[in-house]
């Protein structure tokens, strides 16, 4: 059982729907079944405009970086995701200033205002919406409109990677939001996804940047649904099988489940102990602080085939993360939670009694 907060699970619908004979990207079969696709995603980011990149994650947050700085990026960095905006800065050259907090630490709306209102140069900010590193939610929707209330220009680029798809999220005042295959879409890694604004789209355009993540050529291109390069047409068919059926169900459905499993999730985790790490949890997964959580997580992948992520950096050992990001089964959670007890038992560290089991079911099911 694949429970990391990525890679997730590829549901079998989605395979079969890959499996296909590859076609050639600059045919009018192919253009059809982009354009399909876009719209999902135009739908899925709630936004005006979409671009599809044969990339990781990471590639998105580059080329917002390069395509949407033209002076100064404020960056935000309450972990391992955040940090790496900052590194792509300084990568390419551009000046940025950073905001850092501890990994279980939500970036303060204020310190973002202070920081632009004393820095005229910032011309963009970037974010996370659930910082990965440690199950993190920032206040992305509530910066973005104290920062549009202060200058209107200024772009908000929000990392979505573990937010689009898992939860409703008010783009309102965002500028770009990113996504990646690999998480709560369900896919193999290699396709990154970006939403845009129409003022994020006449910045891009205004002043073009980069050769093959060139984004004002991208959309031009997108547009007329192809694109400037080869298209990742595997992953882009599998990316349109995937929003279908999470269109056929509902979009709000999928994130009213997400949302009620991670609750049941941590209210069962909390009742037998545990610490929850991130003072604001994010839906995308649950993470939990432990000394013990190596040894929890070697038990629950020997004995219970239960396959959970450790931390990263400076928290390596000291946490474990359940990813709740996809079509995840309610019993695939129950049982993750019911390991995790079995496993605290062995350790001596709790007797096992059930609570854990009960309380996700009672929250989960019968609704409290
Ligand atoms: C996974 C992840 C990324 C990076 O994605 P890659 O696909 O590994 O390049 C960026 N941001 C967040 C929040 C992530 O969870």
């Amino acid at each position: 059982m694949l429970l990391t907060p990525g890679p997730t699970p590829v549901p079998e619908f989605v395979r079969k729907a890959m499996a296909d004979i590859t076609i050639h990207h600059r045919t009018p079969e192919f253009e059809a079944i982009f354009k399909e696709t876009r719209e999902l995603l135009l739908e899925l980011f709630d936004m005006p405009e979409a671009v599809m990149l044969a990339s990781s994650g990471t590639g998105a947050m580059e080329a917002c970086v390069t395509n949407l700085t033209h002076k100064k990026a404020l960056t935000v960095n309450s972990g391992k995701f955040g940090e790496r905006f900052g590194k792509i800065c300084a990568a390419f050259d551009i000046d940025y200033t950073e905001i850092k907090n501890e990994w279980n630490t939500p970036v303060d709306v204020n310190a973002v205002i202070e920081t632009i209102k004393n820095d005229s140069d910032i011309d963009a900010v970037f974010i996370q919406i659930c910082e990965s590193a440690g199950g993190l939610r920032h206040p992305v929707e509530e910066i973005a409109k104290a920062v549009k209330e202060i200058n209107k220009d200024i772009m908000i680029v929000a990392d979505g990677i573990t937010a689009i798809g898992v939860e409703k999220v008010d783009t309102t005042n965002l500028d770009a939001v990113i996504t990646g295959s690999q998480k709560a879409l369900m896919l193999p890694p290699g396709l990154s996804m970006i939403g845009l604004s129409n003022a994020a789209v006449e910045k891009i355009n205004a002043q073009p940047k980069g050769y093959y993540l060139n984004l004002s050529a991208e959309i031009k291109k997108q547009g007329q649904n192809t694109t400037a390069y080869t298209a990742a047409t595997t992953l882009i068919i599998g990316l349109g099988a995937i929003l279908s059926k999470i269109k056929e169900g509902g979009f709000e459905n999928l994130y009213a489940k997400t949302a009620l499993r991670a609750k049941s999730t941590r209210e069962a985790l909390i009742a037998i102990g545990c610490e929850v790490y991130p003072q604001t949890p994010a839906n995308a997964m649950t993470t939990i602080f432990t000394e013990n959580a190596p040894a929890i997580r070697k038990i629950l992948k020997t004995k219970y085939n239960v396959n959970i992520a450790g931390g990263q950096d400076h928290i390596k050992t000291s946490i474990f993360r359940i990813n709740h990001m996809g079509l995840v089964e309610d019993f695939e959670a129950a049982w993750a939670v019911n390991a995790v007890e079995l496993a605290m038992d062995e350790l001596g560290l709790r007797a096992f009694d059930g609570t854990a089991n009960k309380v996700f079911a009672q929250s989960m099911f019968k609704g409290n």
